[in-house]
């Protein structure tokens, strides 16, 4: 999940917002305005319920994100990489960059997000007491309150990617001594979890609760598959770690004029390389682009006498970059599950290699057939 909207640093931490955040922070405001506020703290106009079930809709999501920063400070004094965080539909996810290096830290990290709504919780009460009785103030405080209760317990349930499904990896992770036999432990317990979730849900809709039915369900069947991205992702992770991008990339690269037309690079470029992507470089030799052999056969013939490479490049600024030293499964945390994205290998300011997702899946083969 990649931000659309950046909001900013706080404590060195990128945070931004996915568009469909906008849409649950108008729900929220509704529900508190029209239902919440009036039932507990009847009588007061219209406008002022209104007002404060917008406070309260950007007080939710200043404890997630609370929930979020608490994981992310934590990860980084725990030697783990934080890309940033991105609050959207279902919460917040914090973008860890590789993975914690011991059982104790991946439970500190998991564990530090429940740890923090739960304070929320308990400082929203001691608010709501302190503004007495059946105000207004203290009838927000307490939903935020019960809110905070509500999201720290379902981040405990014990299924990825949720906190308690991290929580239950690091503690099978600490008794086997094995990551992946916790990550792998972890993922079946939650899939029960996962089942349980979408048979209430089922049971729900036919006792006459279809919205709150069809809504648990729904994140039943979110958790079953976030378990086994979470657990191929982590299979993947594991294999590439300690692996040098230097290890994976294609050596040396050939570079092509980008102003040479897609039929003279079919008929005289291609055919003598092997490569099924060419980084493309303007007159003065800096580089604009890279193409790839697939996109420029898919083009009509009729057009490739008058298209130039740096027509159909895709431009350099959109390629990532990495370095020979980079370790793999760092490189694909940190470019997000792109598998299938080119990366461009740069060591000094000199291109030395590109990295195509089949030299990933040979490394892949090779770290599989040396575990077997
Ligand atoms: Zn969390």
């Amino acid at each position: 999940m990649t931000p659309s909207i950046r909001l900013g640093r706080l404590f060195g931490i990128e945070v931004g917002f996915n568009w469909s955040l906008i849409f649950i922070v108008a729900l929220i405001a509704w529900t508190v305005a029209a239902d919440i506020l009036p039932g507990t703290a009847p009588g007061y106009a219209p406008l002022l319920y209104w007002l404060l079930g917008a406070a309260g809709a950007l007080l939710f999501y200043a404890s997630l994100l609370a929930h979020e920063l608490s994981h992310a400070v934590v990860a980084r004094r725990n030697g783990v990489k934080v890309a940033g965080i991105t609050l959207w539909l279902f919460g917040g996810v914090s973008r860890l960059e590789g993975e914690p290096v011991s059982a104790r830290s991946e439970a500190l990290i998991a564990g530090v997000g429940p740890l923090t709504s739960f304070v929320v919780a308990v400082l929203s009460l001691i608010i709501a007491v302190l503004a007495g009785g059946s105000s207004l103030v203290a009838a927000l405080f307490s939903w935020l309150s019960f809110v905070n209760v509500m999201l720290g317990l379902f981040n405990l349930v014990p299924a990825f990617p949720l906190d308690g499904g991290r929580l239950l990896s690091s503690l099978l992770w600490w008794r086997s001594g094995s990551r992946q036999r916790g990550v792998h432990n972890a993922v079946r317990v939650g899939r029960v979890f996962a089942y349980l979730m979408i048979a209430a849900g089922v049971v729900g809709v036919f006792i006459g609760q279809p919205v709150s039915g069809i809504w648990i369900a729904f994140v039943g069947w979110f958790l079953l598959s976030a378990g086994a991205a979470e657990e191929a992702g982590s299979t993947i992770r594991i294999a590439l770690r300690s692996v040098p991008v230097s290890a994976a990339m294609t050596s040396p690269v050939v570079t092509l004029p980008d102003w040479v037309t897609v039929q003279t690079f079919l008929e005289s470029v291609a055919p003598n390389h092997s490569f099924t992507t060419y980084p493309v470089h303007e007159a003065s030799g800096a580089l604009t682009g890279v193409v790839r052999l697939s996109d420029l056969v898919r083009m009509p013939a009729g057009e490739r006498a008058e298209r130039h490479l740096k027509d159909v490049a895709r431009p350099i600024a959109e390629v990532p970059v990495t370095n020979p030293r980079e370790d793999l499964s760092a490189l694909i945390g940190r470019i997000g599950g792109g598998l299938e994205q080119r990366v461009l290998v740069f060591d000094k300011g000199q291109l030395v290699g590109i990295v195509s997702p089949a030299d990933v899946a040979r490394v892949l083969t090779l770290r599989g057939a040396r575990a077997t």
